[in-house]
């Protein structure tokens, strides 16, 4: 009889390692155990369609319900798993029965990072990361017409774009100079200020948050300016946090993010991790990276499977990703922080071009800006021979 996988976390990563084991022939127990009740869902839309109204819940899920019956993956869903026992290699559910494993794989994903602002916890102040948060902020979002957003990253300004298109008044503050600086240039952080400031978006930028004022519910938010910004509902967007604390707490190695080698395994050699909890070394970037990606749950999450299957790989991924915001597509491919030189090619004015980013003249990353042909053939590029030469001459 195989041994019995144990899977923690039923999100995007941990449902590909159950299904790329079935696919690898394993047809011992999988068993993926999830804190959320919902059957294994994608998230991207979470921010985009599905709170603007256009999709139902259903069309979230990655696979139909009974895909996981007529492929013999045990679903546990509704179930948090308290603590992991290495020595005993049994994981301890918080309802008090354990589970043991022959292997185990973490996909804990991550949690909103939250803000240690005054006023934090008044009613109406949100953060955004599963269903439930959504399904609540649209509630909110169809009774309340004003919106403050805290952050201008990519979850930030999808909402401030959604609630727009719901004829909303929105107001994102961002303490940086510039929207999305931690991962684009500033020809797009530009192109993005424009676009939502000329869909009436108020964007605060180099304003931090004070506190946020009302008494049980949100009304306001004050920020670092002087300025009080109204609000019926207050999202807090400022990143997210890797949940590896059942980690840490069994001994496993950890930084922010647990720690896996090229075949997802972790300091104990029966535990593997997957998708945005884990921290690797990427030869490619010649540092350690923790993602926060559909590629990367995807593409991990089949490595992990791989390696448990006895196959022998090494996951060092060309990292990808996009954002909808309007009717405008990002699409980025490469990581592109550490870089000496943009060549824009395309027109910002209408809204089609793209960005390559070079360092020491090789080419690391491009940004595409509904551009999907750029996007396509950079993934090849990079990927293949760091030449921005081979690139399109046009958006
Ligand atoms: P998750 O999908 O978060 O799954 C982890 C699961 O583990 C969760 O269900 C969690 O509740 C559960 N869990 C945690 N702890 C426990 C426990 N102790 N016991 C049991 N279960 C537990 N990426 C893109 O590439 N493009 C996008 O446009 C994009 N948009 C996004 C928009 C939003 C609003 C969000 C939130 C994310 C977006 N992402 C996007 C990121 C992408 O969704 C994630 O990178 C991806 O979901 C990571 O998959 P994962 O399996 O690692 O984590």
């Amino acid at each position: 009889m195989q041994e019995t996988i144990v899977i923690i976390g039923a999100g995007q990563a941990g449902a590909q390692v159950a299904q790329s084991l079935r696919q690898g022939g394993f047809e011992g127990p999988v068993r993926l155990i999830g804190d959320e009740t919902a059957p294994p869902y994608q998230r991207p839309p979470l921010s985009k369609k599905y709170l603007l109204g256009e999709i139902g819940t259903e069309a979230l899920f990655l696979r139909p319900p009974a895909f996981y019956t007529t492929q013999n993956i045990d679903l546990i869903p509704g179930t948090s798993v308290a603590s992991i026992d290495t020595s005993g290699k049994r994981v301890v559910l918080e309802r008090g029965d354990t589970i043991s494993y022959g292997k185990l794989v973490i996909a804990t994903g991550t949690r909103a990072r939250k803000a240690p602002i005054p006023g934090s916890e008044l009613d109406g102040v949100v953060t955004l990361r599963t269903i439930a948060d959504v399904d609540a902020i649209r509630e909110r979002l169809l009774t309340g017409q004003k919106i403050a957003i805290i952050g201008a990253g990519y979850i930030g300004l999808e909402v401030a774009a959604v609630a727009k298109q719901l004829g909303k008044d929105v107001t994102v503050i961002e303490a940086q100079d510039r929207p999305m600086k931690r991962v684009v240039s500033p020809v797009i952080s530009e192109f993005y200020t424009l676009l939502h400031r000329g869909k009436g978006v108020e964007l605060l930028l180099e304003t931090g948050v004070e506190a946020i004022e009302g008494e049980g519910a949100v009304r306001s938010v004050r920020t670092s300016t002087g300025k009080t910004v109204p609000a019926d509902l207050v999202l807090i967007a400022i990143g997210a946090e890797p949940n590896d604390e059942l980690a840490t707490d069994a001994g496993l190695e950890t930084d922010n993010g647990i720690l896996v080698d090229g075949a997802g395994a972790t300091s104990d050699e029966a535990v593997y991790a997957a998708g945005d909890c884990t921290r690797f070394y990427s030869n490619r970037y010649g540092r350690s990276v923790r993602m926060e990606s559909v590629q990367n749950a995807i593409d991990q999450g089949k490595v992990v499977a791989q390696a448990i299957l006895g196959e022998d790989v090494d996951y060092d991924p060309l990292p990808w990703f996009w954002s909808d915001q309007y009717d405008i597509k990002l699409q980025i491919a490469g990581l592109s922080d550490g870089y000496d030189e943009t060549r824009v090619v395309g027109d910002t004015n209408v809204g089609k071009f793209f960005v390559a980013y070079l360092k020491g003249g090789r080419l690391i990353a491009v940004d595409s800006v509904n551009s999907p042909r750029s996007h396509m053939m950079a993934r090849r590029v990079i990927g293949e021979t760091w030449r921005d030469d081979l690139l399109p001459e046009s958006a």
